[in-house]
């Protein structure tokens, strides 16, 4: 009878020492997940309309970071949910320099520089097909955060 309990305590003690250790390394292991999502979610209105032709603006933020929609694909968020995600876009595609020189331009996509957007403005300055002039919205202010830009990234 001794036996029985006593082999009854051991496998208990051995169960609860290896739920210990195996939550010790799923922990330690964990793949951490962080595409992102959230961060698209908190740019958007979070009305979920369903104006832009996704479910809600969850589903619309996993389409954008699949690039499936367009930065001003948001139709209740308008021109700042468009300049919050093109700010986005570039910092997910990794080029720090796009995301300076966007966040020097006043961001209203209106296509007077001759680049229909100021994304398209901007990766057009990185390689020297836009002057520091070229922004014709953000004018003087918007031209001497370029020239500057221009001088640290050896445009
Ligand atoms: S249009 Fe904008 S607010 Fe409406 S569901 Fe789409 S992402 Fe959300
Ligand atoms: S003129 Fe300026 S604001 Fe307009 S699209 Fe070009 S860079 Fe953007």
């Amino acid at each position: 009878m001794n036996r029985v309990i006593l082999a009854t305590v051991v496998m208990g003690l051995l169960g609860f020492f290896f739920a210990i250790v195996l939550s010790y390394f799923s922990k330690k292991f964990e793949i951490k997940k962080d595409d992102g999502l959230a961060d698209v979610v908190a740019a958007l209105p979070g009305v979920n309309c369903g104006a832009c032709g996704c479910a809600s603006c969850e589903d619309f933020a996993g389409k954008f970071l699949k690039g499936e929609v367009p930065v001003d694909g948001c139709k209740a968020g308008g021109k700042k949910v468009a300049e919050k995600l093109t700010e986005l876009k570039a910092k997910f595609s990794g080029d720090v320099r796009l995301v300076e020189v966007l966040s020097a331009l006043p961001g209203v996509n209106c296509g007077a520089c001759g680049s229909p957007s100021c994304e398209a403005f901007a990766k057009a300055f990185l390689k020297g097909e836009q002057p520091v002039d070229g922004c014709k919205v953000g004018r003087e202010k918007t031209a001497a955060k370029l020239v500057e830009l221009k001088k640290k990234f050896e445009i």
